[in-house]
């Protein structure tokens, strides 16, 4: 999970990472109140989980109260590449000397810790690792024994920070990976790390990502979370693998692998029956119990795009008979809700067994397929 900036904010803070004050707003008149709180100039700044925001116009600066509410105005609403601005935030402005770069991640390829840091922050870290990589240092750091003082003075060196720098900068990276670590984050981004005309290093934005899997281990129930399609949300509720695609076949299989194959030849099949395309991607997982497997359907059933169902099983612990009586009992159970029709490939564990429960139950939706493509090929002729 992806953090707004303004949540970032507030992490880095209860760390003693050092920030500046900064309070959200959903109107203008919010955002009025904010700054006469904040006092002083600020920085109006769109609340979207996307980078750029400040050549895309969603980062404004104002002198007053009353400018702070029609920056505001201007900057709610506003579409920021497809994210739509709904929250600000108002933050006190620094004034400032120096823009750097620092960022903590997981890099999965290595199996490690790496920290990027760069004295030359402020524009697209992409940008800048491809125009001049020299600048910015890459630097290992173990799971083990993360950063501590002497790490993030390493860190500071080899980023060109200059002498009288690295001890005060080095403090915040220590900082910054206590979040990183403590917060079970993926990553952990300033951009901007600016040094004020005073002298003072300050986080002016973060962006923080969180590890879902370690989601058990923290308490957030009160943290704004993105809105998921509903769908998606009914489908997380029951504990399913599902993602929404824009297509009109869906798709339902055990595996992640066997239903990732399965987009692929339901893709290929509908190139040749009207473009028709999977509808979604749903991994019932290795026990397709009735339950599970009405679940999934009733998800499927429910998306008004999806005009067919191709079931793919592969049975394997869970044998095919099991599977094909979770299917027989998927539809008892929706009854008059199981309106589309349903393609059905089993292979594997006891697919005799399986394909005969399916045959004796002669529901008039069902059809089973003998291959993989051919159960493609037909859900995706239903479809079209
Ligand atoms: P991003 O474009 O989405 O990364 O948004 P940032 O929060 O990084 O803001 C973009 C740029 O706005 C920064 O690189 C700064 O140059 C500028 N900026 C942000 N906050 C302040 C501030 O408090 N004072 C000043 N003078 N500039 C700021
Ligand atoms: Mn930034």
């Amino acid at each position: 999970m992806d953090l707004f900036e303004y949540q970032a904010r507030d992490l880095f803070e209860q760390y003693g990472v050092p920030v500046l004050a900064g309070k959200i707003a959903d109107t203008p008149e919010q955002a009025e109140a904010a700054a006469r709180a904040i006092g002083g100039t600020v920085v109006v700044k769109a609340q979207v989980k996307i980078g750029g925001r400040g050549k895309a116009g969603g980062v404004k600066v104002a002198s007053t109260p009353e400018e702070a509410k029609e920056k505001a105005s201007g900057i709610l609403g506003l579409d920021i590449k497809g994210h739509i601005v709904k929250r600000v935030m108002v933050a006190e402005a620094a004034e400032i000397d120096k823009e750097y770069y620092f960022s903590v991640l997981l890099d999965r390829s290595n199996r490690t810790f790496l920290s990027l840091c760069s004295v030359e922050g402020g524009m697209e870290i992409e940008q800048l690792a491809v125009e001049r990589p020299e600048a910015l240092a890459k630097v290992e750091v173990s799971a083990v024994t993360g950063i501590d003082k002497a790490k993030a003075v390493e860190i500071a060196k080899a980023a060109n920070f200059s002498a009288d720098l690295v001890d005060q900068v080095a403090d915040v990276f220590v900082k910054l990976y206590e979040v990183f670590r403590k917060e079970d984050a993926t990553l952990v981004e300033v951009n901007p790390l600016v040094r004020t005309k005073d002298g003072r290093i300050l986080a002016l934005d973060g962006k923080v990502s969180l590890d879902d899997n370690a989601e058990f281990r923290h308490q957030r129930e009160e943290m704004e979370r993105d809105q998921l399609d509903p769908l998606e949300a009914k489908a997380k509720a029951m504990d399913l693998n599902y993602v929404k695609l824009d297509g009109e076949v869906g798709i339902i299989g055990n595996g992640a692998g066997l239903v990732m194959s399965t987009l692929d030849v339901v893709a290929y099949a509908g190139a040749r029956h009207g473009g028709v395309k999977p509808a979604n991607f749903l991994d019932i997982g290795g026990g397709a119990s009735a339950e599970v497997m009405a679940a999934g359907l009733d998800v499927i059933l429910n998306d008004p795009q999806v005009k067919s169902v191709f079931v793919n099983v592969f049975g394997g612990i869970t044998a095919c008979d099991a599977v094909a009586n979770g299917i027989v009992g998927a539809l008892n159970t929706l009854g008059p809700k199981a309106t589309k029709p349903l393609v059905v490939r089993l292979d594997g564990n006891n697919v005799e067994e399986g394909r005969k429960i399916l045959k004796d139950f002669n529901h008039p939706l069902v059809t089973l397929a003998d291959t993989m493509d051919d159960g493609a090929d037909q859900a995706a002729k239903l479809a079209n």
